[in-house]
């Protein structure tokens, strides 16, 4: 009994020394299992450490996840890929976080209401769950952001300092047009990232008008050229999701863009 209250005090002292508190109640809710299940010391001591491990990861990516700066958490199983069948296979590869590692970049191409900003927010989320930081923004966001630190005589250290995150999000790339100054911040943040680093782009717009967003052809064209040089780009198709089941379909917005990407 004093042994038992002895090894209990010792657990307690070792898992906080150890700042793994965890492992205090993981130890005594297993030893009862081990000892039903007739588990060898390793097994035991495998399953206690197990459960450290993965509570730690968890916690590391669900800080990661809040650090992002997604608006509403949208995951990839929250997707019905019913409606966009066409992307189901590729979306499924991307999920397992290759794309990060060999800094490739993902561009998701559609009208209003296809899905582009759930997909791009449920492959940030899961580059977060990979290990990977990662920060999401609108486009008009980042141009806001790169100006500031441009005026204040530090864009090389921001640019330096956003590539310690594996993973940027641009979203709405198009629905505002830059300005010159604008676009080529914006160019300068492709080009900084090239080949180090992962972006995911989500447009409205197919690539053919995206010279006018950026107000410059020849920007807009060097631009794309190394943002899809390593690049997965998908197109998604259809009606608004935001507006299916209410009779609407022929926004005039929709019909022109749809237009665009036939
Ligand atoms: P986009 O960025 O292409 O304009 P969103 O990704 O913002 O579209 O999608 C609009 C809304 O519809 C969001 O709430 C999103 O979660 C939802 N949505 C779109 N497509 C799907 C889908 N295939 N399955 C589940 N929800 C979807
Ligand atoms: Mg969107």
């Amino acid at each position: 009994m004093t042994d038992t209250i002895d090894t209990t005090k010792q657990l307690h002292y070792l898992s906080s020394a150890l700042k793994a508190p965890r492992i205090l109640h993981a130890a005594t809710r297993l030893a009862d299992q081990a000892r039903d299940a007739g588990w060898s010391f390793e097994e035991y001591l495998a399953a206690v450490l197990e459960r450290e491990v993965s509570a730690r990861n968890a916690s590391g990516a669900d800080l990661r996840i809040r650090a992002a700066g997604f608006g509403a958490r949208k995951t990839l199983d929250d997707f019905d890929f019913d409606q966009q069948p066409a992307v189901r296979t590729q979306i499924a590869a991307l999920a397992s976080g290759a794309f990060l590692t060999e800094a490739r970049n993902i561009v998701l191409l559609g009208p209003p209401g296809t899905g582009k900003t759930h997909l791009a927010v449920g492959l940030g989320i899961q580059a977060c769950r990979h290990g990977h930081r990662v920060l999401f923004a609108t486009a008009t966001d980042w141009v806001t952001r790169l100006t500031d630190a441009h005026r204040a005589g530090r864009l090389p250290t921001e640019l330096a300092r956003l590539r310690r995150y594996g993973l940027i999000i641009v979203d709405e790339v198009g629905y505002l047009p830059f300005e010159q100054d604008a676009a080529n911040l914006f160019f300068q943040l492709v080009s900084s990232r090239y080949e180090h680093a992962s972006l995911i782009l989500t447009s409205n717009l197919p690539f053919s008008s995206w010279g006018s967003v950026f107000g410059d052809q020849v920007v807009a064209a060097a631009m794309i050229d190394r943002i899809v040089h390593h690049a997965d780009v998908l197109t998604l198709k259809g009606a608004s999701y935001r507006l299916r089941n209410r009779g609407i379909d022929t926004l005039p917005s929709i019909r022109t863009t749809n237009e665009t990407h036939n």
